[in-house]
This record gives structure tokens, C-alpha cells and sequence, in this order.
């Protein structure tokens, strides 16, 4: 069975549009590389630069250099088509198909928005 795997801004609740199939490891590593891609924006972003198509080949598809650079230290996660967060509970929580956002095995209902909360805010 065939499985999409985007990257998942918790904070903005936007996507990069990857779509790698089957490869949630892929979107590990672009995590995991995020800051170093992001750097690559004032790059293309020069006069002399404009159009110009920073890639690496591979099946994969292109990655946006753009957005990564606009979600720079944000909660980056591995989702898959069908609204699952790796690592986290990601069962069905409340209205409009939303997931639950908190760890694993936790205590208590699951809350979609559980993650959005910023620390302390109770
Ligand atoms: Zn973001
Ligand atoms: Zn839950």
C-alpha cells in the first residue's frame, strides 16, 4: 500500500508539499537538514539568482527551498497523507478530521491542539 510523507510545521500547520512515497526516512533527513536547506534562500533570492532551481536528483521530487527558510526553528514533523504525526498519538481528536497532537500513551483525552499550547500556558 502506497503512503505519501510530507513535512509538517506544528506551529504554522502548513505543509512543504514534498510528497515522498513511502519514504517517511526522506523526510527525516530534510527535518533533520532543515536549517541548512532554509540557508540556501538568500541565495536564490539575489537579483542574478531569480529562477534559478537549487536541486538534487533523485526520484523524489524538489524541495522548497522557500519554505523551509520561512519555518527556520519551528516544530518540524513527519506526516503522512492521512494525517499522521510520527511520534506523536495522532488519534482522531474532536471536529473536522483533526489528530491528536500529544505523545504517545498519554494520559487523559486526546487534544489536536495539544502541541499549539506554548509551554507554561497550562
Ligand atoms: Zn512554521
Ligand atoms: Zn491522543
Amino acid at each position: 500500500m502506497s503512503c505519501n510523507y510530507d513535512v509538517l510545521c506544528l506551529d504554522c500547520e502548513d505543509t512543504a508539499g514534498v510528497s515522498y512515497e513511502r519514504r517517511p526516512g526522506a523526510i527525516r533527513a530534510l527535518i533533520r537538514h532543515a536549517v541548512a536547506i532554509g540557508a540556501l534562500a538568500p541565495l536564490t533570492a539575489e537579483e542574478d539568482t531569480v529562477g534559478l532551481s537549487v536541486s538534487a536528483p533523485g526520484p523524489g521530487g524538489s524541495v522548497d527551498i522557500g519554505w523551509f527558510a520561512a519555518h527556520q526553528d519551528h516544530r518540524l514533523v513527519v506526516v503522512d497523507e492521512y494525517g499522521r504525526i510520527e511520534g506523536l498519538c495522532g488519534e482522531h481528536a474532536g471536529p473536522a478530521h483533526e489528530r491528536c497532537r500529544l505523545l504517545p500513551g498519554h494520559s487523559g483525552p486526546h487534544r489536536g491542539d495539544g502541541l499549539r499550547q506554548p509551554p507554561g500556558a497550562g
